[in-house]
């Protein structure tokens, strides 16, 4: 069983180890969190081992009453892999105590490309994130971004990507984060940095990516405009597209109108919390004009990074190749609406 710690039990890190834990070849280990909160709470009757991510502060867990494993030193040192799921930044500065014990690490899309020797997106690069020491997980907009990508590649060619990300202001638990009330280009520059980060996966793609930000938690919605290296029927596009795993296909018939049905759907569906790990490609808009494709896609910013998370752990140690991982992933997970 490969032994995962998670580092940064929040929005990211709890998703992924309730993730970990279904998996048949992994267990928790433990998690490391900073302070008690409902999270720590809900991670010891989960019966994650819970460790104090900074020494200095253990104690305030005792005082809350919850029960501690010992320091976050320890829960690398005997971990064979580390998730790092600690805010943007914080991952780099971990760095050095991944190193320290020699574990292999994943960071997340709030890095810098470079904390890493692979930015990872499991149905772009799998393959190249074995044996690597630290892996980088992309951002949910990359990850989004590069699902669609893989597949137009191998099968068209692709001359240029443009897309617009509309971005949701923060993610529901993050009081906050706004704005309430507005429309922001964000960032207000062009191209924006997450055309670069879709560069980590794929260095030769041609791709120039603007950002705003709106008042919304659920999701994001990207706009996205692919100029192929052929002309294609915009039929033939949906068949190559609903052949992917983790690309959800809205159909017609479901009459889901935006990110707020698609939550509600994803309730009723019983995905936990709500999850949603694939792309929501809306059917009705996949067009083509001339060699251009167009489409629109939400992108449920807490989730959909989860199963790669799951996946490159299994890349990193060698236990699998991708398309192993992806069907054993997608299985327990329940991925694939
Ligand atoms: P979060 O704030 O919800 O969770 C981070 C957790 O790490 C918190 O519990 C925090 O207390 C803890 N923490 C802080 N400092 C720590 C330390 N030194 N050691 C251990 N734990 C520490 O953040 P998140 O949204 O889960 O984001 C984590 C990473 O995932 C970031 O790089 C982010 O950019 C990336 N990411 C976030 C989203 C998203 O929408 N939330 C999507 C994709 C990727």
């Amino acid at each position: 069983m490969i032994q995962v710690a998670i580092n940064g039990y929040g929005t990211i890190g709890k998703r992924v180890a309730d993730a970990v834990a279904l998996q048949p070849d992994m267990e928790v280990l433990g998690v490391a969190k900073t302070r008690p909160n409902f999270e720590a709470e809900t991670a010891i009757e989960k019966g994650f081992p819970l460790y104090a991510a900074i020494e200095e502060r253990a104690d305030q867990f005792e005082e809350a009453g919850l029960e501690i494993a010992g320091l976050v030193d320890e829960l690398v040192a005997e971990a064979d892999v580390v998730v790092d799921a600690t805010p943007s930044g914080i991952g780099a500065e971990n760095r050095s105590l991944y190193e320290d014990h020699d574990t292999p690490a994943l960071y997340q899309g709030g890095e810098d490309a470079d904390v890493a020797d692979v930015s990872f997106n499991a149905r772009s690069n799998y393959a190249e994130a074995t044996g690597a020491d630290h892996v980088r997980v992309v951002s949910c907009n990359t990850t989004g971004l590069s699902r669609v990508i893989a597949p137009l590649r191998e099968e068209y060619g692709v001359e240029k990507v443009r897309a617009t990300l509309v971005r949701r202001g923060g993610d529901p638990g993050q009081t906050g984060r706004g704005p309430i009330n507005d429309i922001l280009p964000n960032p207000v520059t062009i191209p924006s940095h997450h055309g670069p980060d879709v560069e980590t996966i794929f260095d030769d793609l041609d791709i120039d990516t603007l950002g705003m930000k709106v008042p919304a938690t659920l999701m994001h919605m990207h706009s996205l405009n692919v100029t192929l290296e052929a002309e294609v029927d915009a039929a033939d596009v949906r068949d190559l597209l609903s052949d992917e795993s983790r690309l959800f296909l809205i159909p017609e018939r479901l009459a889901i109108d935006g990110s707020g049905k698609l939550k509600e759907f994803a309730m009723d569906a019983g995905r936990p919390r709500a999850d949603i790990w694939e792309n929501c490609i809306w059917e009705e808009s996949i067009s083509t004009v001339d060699r251009d494709l167009y489409l629109f896609q939400g992108i449920h910013q807490e989730s959909d990074v989860v199963p790669e998370n799951v996946d490159a752990i299994r890349a990193v140690l060698g236990e699998a190749d991708a398309a192993e991982s992806i069907e054993t992933t997608n299985e327990t997970m329940g991925v694939g609406l």
